[in-house]
């Protein structure tokens, strides 16, 4: 089960490259360039470009171009998944449920995007009645996309997707420790891309990325952690350029006393453990009512001891795939400990090489690190709580706020109400990223902007006003020539319209 090799993203033997990395063997599963600012310059002036004739394609076009891309991705997808298996350490079949999400993402943006971005005619009030009112939806050009490792094709193809659909061209920087799927996801494009550089991938590491937010691009979309979203906010925030952020979270899962406990066991394990953990909307605290607390636990530990980490077939996730985060993932088992939590599952030899054994935590004080920070891995803390007011009081006390599940038969909508986050699940987990017609994002230190969904598509155009006066009255306001009449008539009509008693 240990790791062939501690992986790095060091650069590799030939200059300007640098080699990514299987985390489970150490095999170099390629060598990619370390494209310089220069570079990323050039290949934004070639994206600028083309992002033009992108734009003034009918969206029928475009969506043709998308729905062929989708339909390539669907062929490959074994050899997708399997480069995607090697990249993360991640088992195959997840690897292929990603691809599989990525797909149909592509296929609801290009599908969507027609009525979604529509020009909408507006009624123009009284005071314009001789006003139409239209608003457009206009690309911004070229969006630049960085991604991070965790989910390589999902994550991105989230921006990428809808950011084409709308019009945009696409530089995509992923992350250093994924570039291979980024570079399969350029050739695959390149295979129906009507002409050149609508959609480019640059590969490197964060001087890369930093190249990006300060080339001509017209907006970023950023997915990654909270610490770098900062920094990229501040570049785009020099160029006054909008920008989209994605970061992390520290998810909570609400089970409430009347709740179907064998199921929420069964799928709070796999979306607190499923993909070693790494997921940015991960399970990584459980508040359970105390009626329930025990049978929940019992269920969860019980399914848990099964759970075997590895890279070969049967296991269940892979290796940290970043591995600067196991001494994370350490730090909050020991903080939680030495706090006063209990080991309920695994104990602080959890960390195998590069694997990280199941870790479940119970009574876990709510100022320690594995519940006021991510953890990014195959660990859970449960707390016990005596009602569900009390979870979310808790869950809200964090200064994430990207997703949430909550388990019951009977409560679940009115919790998920109080809920201070982008996103909630009832009785499930996970299963909003799976839903083209659903936005994604979060709220605070998880982000602002959304990806996903109708308000995706909206993310990547901006709103263009266009009214035009279709015919003359003896009434118009704005103009020197404005009547002493007219004057009168503007204050009677606005009178009428807004004058109310107040009580
Ligand atoms: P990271 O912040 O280390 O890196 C993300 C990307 O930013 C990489 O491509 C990196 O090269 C680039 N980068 C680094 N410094 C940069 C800079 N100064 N300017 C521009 N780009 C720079 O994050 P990571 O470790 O790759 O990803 C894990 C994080 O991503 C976790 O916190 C996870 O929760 C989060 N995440 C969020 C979502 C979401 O949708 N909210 C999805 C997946 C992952």
């Amino acid at each position: 089960m240990a790791t062939k090799s501690s992986r790095s993203k060091s650069p590799s033997k030939s200059p300007g490259t640098f080699e990514s990395l299987n985390p489970a063997t150490g095999e170099v599963v390629g060598v990619f360039p370390l494209t310089t600012k220069d570079e990323v310059d050039e290949a934004v002036a070639r994206a600028k470009s083309a992002a033009q004739r992108w734009a003034n394609l009918s969206f029928r076009a475009r969506n043709i171009a998308l729905r062929d891309w989708a339909s390539i991705l669907t062929r490959d997808m074994n050899e997708a998944a399997e480069l995607i298996h090697r990249e993360t350490g991640k088992p195959l079949s997840d690897a292929t449920l990603e691809v599989a999400l990525a797909i149909e993402h592509i296929g609801w943006a290009g599908k969507f995007a027609p009525k979604v971005l529509a020009r909408q005619s507006r009624p123009a009030g009284l005071l314009m009645f001789n006003m139409q009112a239209q608003v457009q939806r206009v690309p911004f050009g070229v969006v630049g996309v960085i991604g991070p490792w965790n989910y390589p094709i999902f994550t991105p193809v989230g921006s990428i997707a809808y950011a084409l659909a709308a019009g945009n061209a696409v530089v995509f920087k992923p992350s250093e420790f994924t570039p291979a799927i980024g570079a399969f996801l350029e050739e695959s494009w390149k295979r129906i891309a009507p002409f050149k550089d609508v959609f480019t991938v640059l590969t490197g590491d964060s001087k890369t990325g930093a190249a990006l937010t300060e080339s001509a691009v017209d907006k970023i979309s950023f997915t990654g952690s909270t610490r770098t979203a900062k920094k990229v906010a501040a570049s785009c925030a020099e160029r006054m350029i909008p920008v989209v952020l994605e970061c992390g979270g520290k998810d909570a899962v609400l089970v409430d006393r009347d709740a179907d406990i064998k199921k929420a066991a069964e799928m709070t394990l796999w979306h607190a453990m499923s993909n070693a953990g790494q997921s940015c909307i991960g399970a990584e605290r459980v508040y359970v009512h105390r009626q329930v607390a025990d049978q929940f636990k019992n269920e969860i530990v019980a399914r848990a001891r099964e759970l075997q980490p590895g890279f070969g077939e049967g296991a269940k996730y892979g290796p940290a795939t970043m591995p600067a985060q196991l001494k994370v993932i350490k730090s909050h088992i020991d903080d939680a400990v030495s706090k006063g939590g209990t080991f309920l599952l695994g104990g602080k030899d959890a960390i195998k090489g590069g694997y990280v054994e199941p870790v479940i935590l119970a009574d876990v004080p709510e100022d320690s690190l594995a519940v006021t920070e991510e953890t990014f891995g195959p660990t859970l803390v449960i707390n016990t709580v005596s009602d569900m007011d009390e979870a979310v009081d808790l869950a809200n006390a964090t200064s994430y706020g990207l997703g949430a599940a909550v388990w019951s038969k009977k409560n679940g909508k009115r919790i998920a109400t109080l809920l201070q986050c982008g996103m909630v699940s009832i009785n499930s987990a996970f299963s909003f990223a799976a839903i083209g017609a659903v936005p994604f994002g979060g709220v605070k230190d998880s982000g602002y902007g959304r990806i996903h969904g109708a308000e995706g598509l909206l993310e990547f155009t901006y709103p263009r006003t266009v009214v035009k006066r279709r015919f003359r009255i003896p009434l118009e306001f704005t103009t020197f020539e404005r009547s002493e009449r007219a004057d009168k008539i503007l204050v009677r009509l606005v009178r009428l319209m807004h004058k109310r008693k107040i009580r």
